[in-house]
């Protein structure tokens, strides 16, 4: 049985950058459903006792497992997405990993612009993240719908829901100020 998390800050916390009915709607409803879906998928099966991260490696890409790839992989991402969102975000990372991604990306600012584009450019539904691979090389990369890092053995350090419910309320169609906002004032890295 999966649980949704509880968030690090209060619900209203995040506006206006993310407002209190974004929020609400975000995480009590389409987080939760997410996991409500996938505690009614694996009832009973063999995944039932596995970590989200197994029950998305041994579905992915499985036509048979589609939904509970689809709703494990969500929950997995949203549990990542609402600890990568803070009241005192839009500051940069500690030294060693900013100095990673100055060394991959050339400056703090090239690899907000690139993670910027990434997001906005994702079409329909998805996410942008930074990742990085066993050797620990870093990168910028886009997910379409449900798919997500844990499915391609890349460890996620970063991310941004670009789903429509992530923003529509507060943003309407005006994605790419949704990620500015996210970049300016809710980032937290770890
Ligand atoms: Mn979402």
């Amino acid at each position: 049985m999966f649980n949704l998390p509880s968030l690090n800050y209060a619900k209203d916390a995040l506006a206006p950058f993310m407002s209190e009915r974004t929020v609400e709607f975000h995480h009590n409803k389409h987080h939760q459903a997410y996991i409500d879906n996938l505690n009614k998928l694996i009832a009973g099966t063999t995944f039932e006792n596995m970590t989200l991260e197994d029950i998305i490696i041994q579905t992915a890409s499985k036509a048979e497992y589609t939904a509970i790839f689809n709703n494990a992989a969500q929950v997995f991402n949203h549990n990542f997405f609402f600890k990568c969102l803070s009241p005192n975000g839009g500051q940069k990372p500690k030294a060693e990993l900013l100095d990673r991604i100055e060394q991959t990306f050339g400056s703090y600012t090239n690899f907000e612009q690139e993670f910027k584009t990434a997001a906005v450019s994702q079409f329909g539904s998805g996410w942008a993240w930074l990742v990085e691979d066993h050797k620990g090389k870093l990168s910028i990369l886009k997910t379409s719908n449900a798919d997500t890092p844990i499915a391609h053995q890349l460890k996620p350090l970063m991310t941004i829901d670009v789903w429509e419910h992530a923003y529509y309320l507060d943003y309407q169609n005006r994605r790419a100020d949704f990620v500015d906002s996210f970049l300016a004032h809710l980032i937290k890295w770890e």
